[in-house]
């Protein structure tokens, strides 16, 4: 069994700091969970207090049913991982594995077996006998994973554990951890700054902000459906575009006026326009449609920049009001720069947020 419960959660240093406030959400057994957000967010905080090694201010906390709060590291069955690898340098590849099991006391023939099937799991078996020093960065992370994963427990927490490593070495890992946490059965707590990451790795992510937490999803739920615009503008790359908005009348009918320029309902694939005066749209670069300039029903602007970004181009138009970026396919490659040009948005991918309250809108809903 590996769940763990969080109900109302609060970390506040002892110089008056709230680094988790009010933290709620539940893992369940044999979930894969990122905790996605920005330096200072809170994230290590909240690992921390479900390792152990940093006490809980308000709240509680539940590993398989059991309350934690008063107990120490080593009897809540947690193992954890640090980005930093903390190899013993004048250990063995193998021998680093080995110690949580051999203060644990287990027979050698025990522990040759565990390590050496962890070593297989992560592809570390050719180097058993090799000391820390002598290993690429990636290498000494796979061993830092195996030690922690030897432990069996029922809950695995790793932090950062990728951002040290170069970016062909972190993508091949990705993968390979999700691989023996799923073959493994492990509850895995990820913690990361990196939004590709906890979008690749995870079967739902829990995404926090200042100490709080913002949304916790699949990632098709966060990246189809930001619950607010911190979400919207954090997950996704190049980042959703966001332009102020606001409900008008005009001819007798409902329009959207963005920076001067008007969008009825029609225009954008729906039935009818959110019922908010103020508003935020939001639409992810792929999801703008270029459109020759003057056609009726877009968004009229010039061609501002352009950048080449490996598999596509991202180019942006100057609205007037503001630039939207949008990726571009053959026809945008004969744009010129401050060249006329118009955009319309893929129906069912505006997204609208409250302009008070950032939270997300539904289309169509209510009265308008
Ligand atoms: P990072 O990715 O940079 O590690 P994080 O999201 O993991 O960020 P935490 O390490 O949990 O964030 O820190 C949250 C906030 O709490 C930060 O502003 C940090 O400066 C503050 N903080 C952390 N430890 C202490 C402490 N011992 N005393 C006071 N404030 C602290």
């Amino acid at each position: 069994m590996g769940v763990v419960e969080l109900e109302n959660v609060w970390k506040i240093y002892d110089n008056g700091f709230e680094a988790v406030k009010g933290l709620s959400a539940t893992l369940q057994d044999g979930e894969f969970i990122s905790v996605l957000g920005p330096s200072g967010c809170g994230k290590t905080s909240t690992l921390r207090m479900i390792a152990g090694l940093e006490e809980i201010s308000r709240g509680e906390i539940r590993i398989d049913g059991i309350r934690v709060n008063e107990l120490l590291p080593g009897d809540r069955n947690v193992a954890m991982a640090f980005e930093s690898y903390a190899l013993y340098p004048h250990l063995t590849v193998f021998e680093n594995i080995a110690y949580p099991l051999r203060v644990r006391h287990l027979p050698e023939v025990e522990i040759e077996r565990q390590v050496g099937a962890i070593c297989d799991a992560l592809g570390i078996a050719a180097y058993r006998s090799l000391r820390p020093a002598s290993l690429s960065g990636g290498a000494q992370q796979r061993t830092g994973l195996a030690r922690a994963l030897v432990r069996s427990a029922s809950i695995f927490l790793l932090d950062e554990v990728l951002s040290h490593l170069d970016a062909g070495e972190r993508a091949m890992l990705r993968g390979e951890i999700r691989r023996v946490q799923k073959l493994m059965r492990l509850t895995a707590l990820f913690v990361t700054h990196d939004q590709l990451e906890a979008l690749a790795m995870s079967d739902r992510i829990a995404v926090m902000n200042d100490g709080e937490l913002q949304q916790i999803g699949t990632p098709e739920e966060i990246y189809d459906a930001p619950a607010n615009l911190f979400v919207a503008g954090f997950v996704g790359e190049p980042a959703m575009n966001t332009l102020r908005a606001e409900r008008v009348q005009e001819g007798g009918r409902d329009q959207l006026r963005i920076g001067g320029q008007n969008l009825s309902a029609r225009d954008l694939g729906l039935r009818a326009l959110p019922a908010a005066r103020e508003l935020t749209l939001g639409i992810r670069p792929k999801n703008v449609t270029l459109r020759p300039a003057g056609e009726p029903g877009t968004l009229a602007g010039r061609v501002h920049t352009f950048e080449m970004l490996g598999d596509f181009t991202l180019a942006s138009i100057d609205l007037g009001s503001g630039h939207l970026a949008f990726k571009i396919g053959e026809a945008g490659l004969r744009l010129a720069l401050d060249e006329p040009v118009a955009v319309s948005f893929e129906p069912e991918k505006v997204h609208f947020f409250d302009a008070e309250t950032s939270l997300r809108i539904r289309p169509g809903a209510g009265p308008g």
